[in-house]
């Protein structure tokens, strides 16, 4: 047997609660659409079954791979031969004034209506980025003036030996779409906000207005992982590949949005392998009209790497 085999059965045996997905599709889990199955997932409910799921793996030997809302993520179209948690913590709750306490598998989404609903402001920009708390935190994900570094007060965080920790947010090391988590190496179980008082209407607004700002640049009637690539210093990666001429290019279901060239979109049956070859193709020609190499945002996920194991 080999060493996911035994995780499953361990995982079966010390928490029978614990949801297990074998050959889970991962293209159920991103919103590209786009990857093959992944050996074994665990949905863990709470920090008990995590812990469970996180120790067990340790002890097999198995470097677990963390998944948000699987909207920053591309995986690979043979999948991922290894174990994947997902966090399903979306409790939410205001501890003391001012601050909001939300599970990892929160969605930014209802994260922002729960700060509405206290009349708290600052989680506006939040609204509308379709990931987690988990994902958000990890990405210090941003959008129109806002960032996660901005509220950010703590993050609760369980170690690879199932021990907890309490990380203040200064500590997080949160940069331009990174953070201390990017490495994978810690689950996030759950983030404090530290919020103001606003107004209600005022806060509806603005996340109304925002809405509206995005449906109108962003392709989100096709799938896609958002921005494709960093912003590059002194640059936007989206004029950048717009001046190249590049809307619109092709390679089998991938495509650049015509919409918004620092989009690529799925525009149905897309491989894993469409979009990394758009990707490299994107990048040669930004690279030999303009001079400026494209870093990648996408994550990647069983792409060209076998899975991470211990030992
Ligand atoms: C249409 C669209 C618009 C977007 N707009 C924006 C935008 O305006 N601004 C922006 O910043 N991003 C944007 N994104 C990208 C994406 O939504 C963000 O990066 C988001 O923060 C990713 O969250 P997720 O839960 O989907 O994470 P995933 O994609 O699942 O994972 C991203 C990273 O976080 C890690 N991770 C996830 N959960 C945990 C956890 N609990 N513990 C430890 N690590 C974890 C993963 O291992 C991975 O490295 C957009 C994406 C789409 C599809």
């Amino acid at each position: 047997m080999d060493h996911i085999a035994s995780l499953r059965d361990t995982l079966k045996r010390l928490c029978p609660a614990l949801e297990l997905r074998e050959q889970e599709p991962m293209s159920r889990h991103t919103s590209f659409r786009i990857g093959g199955p992944a050996r074994l997932m665990a949905l863990p409910a709470d920090p008990d079954q995590a812990r469970v799921a996180v120790t067990a793996a340790r002890e097999a030997g198995v470097v677990p791979f963390f998944l948000g809302n699987g909207t920053n993520l591309l995986v690979s179209d043979e999948g991922y031969d290894g174990f994947v948690v997902r966090c399903s913590d979306r409790s939410v709750s205001s501890p003391e004034p001012g601050i909001l306490r939300a599970g990892a598998g929160l969605s930014l989404a209802q994260l922002a209506v729960a700060a509405l609903e206290r009349k708290l402001t600052g989680l506006e920009f939040a609204h509308g980025i379709p990931g987690t708390v988990g994902g958000a935190v990890t990405m210090n994900a941003g959008a129109y003036g806002g960032e996660i570094v901005q509220v950010l007060r703590s993050v609760s965080v369980l170690n690879p030996d199932g021990s907890r920790a309490e990380i203040p947010a200064a500590q997080c090391a949160l940069g331009y779409r990174r953070s201390a988590f990017t490495d994978g190496s810690r689950l996030i179980l759950a983030a404090d906000f530290t919020l103001s008082e606003g107004d209600p209407a005022a806060i509806q607004g603005k996340m109304d207005d925002l809405a509206i700002r995005r449906r109108e640049k962003q392709p989100l009637e096709y799938p896609s992982a958002g921005s494709t690539f960093k912003r590059p210093s002194g640059h936007f990666a989206a004029a950048l590949i717009d001046r190249c001429g590049l809307k619109g290019l092709s390679v089998g279901g991938a495509q650049v949005s015509e919409k918004h060239a620092g989009f690529v979109i799925n525009r149905g049956g897309a491989t894993c392998r469409d979009v990394l070859e758009l990707v490299e193709e994107i990048r040669r020609r930004v690279r030999s009209q303009t001079g400026v190499e494209l870093e990648l945002e996408i994550r990647l996920l069983g792409v060209g790497i076998s899975p991470a194991r211990t030992e």
